[in-house]
C-alpha cells in the first residue's frame, strides 16, 4: 500500500465501519459499549445504524466525544421493494429532522404489529410466549426477528441463529410475516431530507438475480442513492470484489461496515474490515 497523501485534502482516519448495531434494535451492547468496543479495536470513524431507530445515537456521539473518535449517526432503514426486504443505510442524518423520524415511526409500528403476529403465527406450532420471550429480550423500542430467535435458541426450540431463521423465521416459514416497510424512494427520501447520504447495505445477501439487484440500483439511484456497501462483516471476499467493481463502473461511492451486531457476533468481529480496493470512490471522500 502507498500511504503517500498526494490529493489536496488532509490525511484522513483510517479506519472506518460504517455499520454497526447496538441494542437499541437487535444488537447485544448499549451504544457506549460498543462504541467503546470499536475504539478499542482501533476503529476511528464508526456509524451506529440501528435498524429504523436513531435513540441511541446521544449516547453513542457522547461515549465517541471522550475516546476522541468520530461517531456518524446513521440508520438502518428497513425497505420493502418488489415484495422483497431490503436495507438501505443512512450516513450523517440529522436525527432530529421531522420526515425521516415520521417515517421512522411508521415503520415501527409496522414491527410492533408484526411481533405480535409472529407470535400468533409461532403459537399455532405450539410454541408458547414467544412475543412475550422476544419483547423480554429487546432492551430498546423494537422487537426484532433476531429477538425471536433469541428466544427459540434460550427454550430449546433450535440449536442457532442459522437455524432459527432457516426453520421458523425466514420467508416461507411458519414465523414469517411479509414485511410492509418503507418504499424504496421513501427511505432514500428520508435519509436526503435528513441531510445524509443513503447506501444500499449487504447487497450479496439479497435473493435478488443479478438483472433484478442492477434494478435496484437503477431505482435507487434515480430517487438519490449515492452509495453502496462495497465491503460487509456479511459478505465473502468474492462479494466484496464483485460489488466493488460495480461501484467503480457505475459511479457509486463505496461504503465498508461489519454490521456488527455484539459479541456473539453473527458476522464479523469489530476492526477485522478489509480496505476499500483499489479504484473504489470512499462515501467520506468529501467529509473532511
Ligand atoms: P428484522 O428486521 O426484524 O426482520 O430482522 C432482520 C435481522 O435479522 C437482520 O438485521 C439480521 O440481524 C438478522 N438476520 C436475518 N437473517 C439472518 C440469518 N440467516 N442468520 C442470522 N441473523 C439473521
Ligand atoms: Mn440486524
Ligand atoms: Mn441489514
Ligand atoms: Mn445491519
Amino acid at each position: 500500500m502507498n500511504d503517500t497523501n498526494t490529493g489536496a485534502n488532509p490525511a484522513p482516519p483510517r479506519r472506518y465501519d460504517l455499520h454497526a448495531h447496538s441494542q437499541r434494535s437487535d444488537g447485544t451492547l448499549t451504544p457506549a459499549a460498543l462504541v467503546t468496543r470499536a475504539h478499542a479495536a482501533g476503529i476511528e470513524v464508526l456509524a451506529l445504524t440501528d435498524h429504523d431507530v436513531t435513540d441511541g445515537i446521544d449516547e453513542a456521539s457522547a461515549t465517541a466525544g471522550q475516546l476522541g473518535m468520530t461517531l456518524i449517526a446513521g440508520v438502518e432503514i428497513s425497505v420493502t421493494w418488489q415484495g422483497q426486504t431490503v436495507h438501505i443505510v443512512g450516513l450523517n442524518i440529522d436525527p432530529a429532522q421531522h420526515a425521516l423520524q415520521q417515517g421512522l415511526a411508521r415503520l415501527r409500528e409496522f414491527r410492533q404489529w408484526r411481533a405480535v403476529e409472529i407470535g400468533r403465527r409461532l403459537q399455532k406450532k405450539r410454541i408458547e410466549g414467544a412475543y412475550e420471550g422476544a419483547r423480554r429480550l429487546a432492551q430498546g423500542t423494537i422487537v426484532s426477528r433476531t429477538h425471536f430467535a433469541r428466544f427459540l435458541i434460550d427454550q430449546g426450540y433450535v440449536r442457532g441463529m442459522p437455524q432459527a431463521f432457516k426453520q421458523f423465521l425466514s420467508s416461507g416459514k411458519p414465523g414469517h410475516v411479509p414485511g410492509q416497510w418503507a418504499a424504496l424512494d421513501e427511505a432514500v427520501g428520508w435519509i436526503c431530507s435528513a441531510g445524509g447520504q443513503a447506501v444500499v447495505a449487504h447487497p450479496a445477501r439479497y435473493k435478488l438475480s443479478a438483472g433484478k439487484l442492477q434494478r435496484l440500483f437503477g431505482e435507487f439511484r434515480e430517487c438519490g442513492g449515492e452509495a453502496i456497501e462495497v465491503i460487509s462483516g456479511s459478505h465473502t471476499p468474492e462479494a466484496n470484489r464483485h460489488f466493488a467493481r460495480i461501484a467503480t463502473e457505475q459511479d457509486f461511492l463505496a461504503s465498508a461496515g461489519s454490521d456488527y451486531h455484539g459479541p456473539e457476533k453473527t458476522w464479523m468481529e469489530l476492526g477485522r474490515l478489509p480496505a476499500l480496493p483499489d479504484g473504489c470512490v470512499p462515501v467520506w471522500r468529501d467529509w473532511y
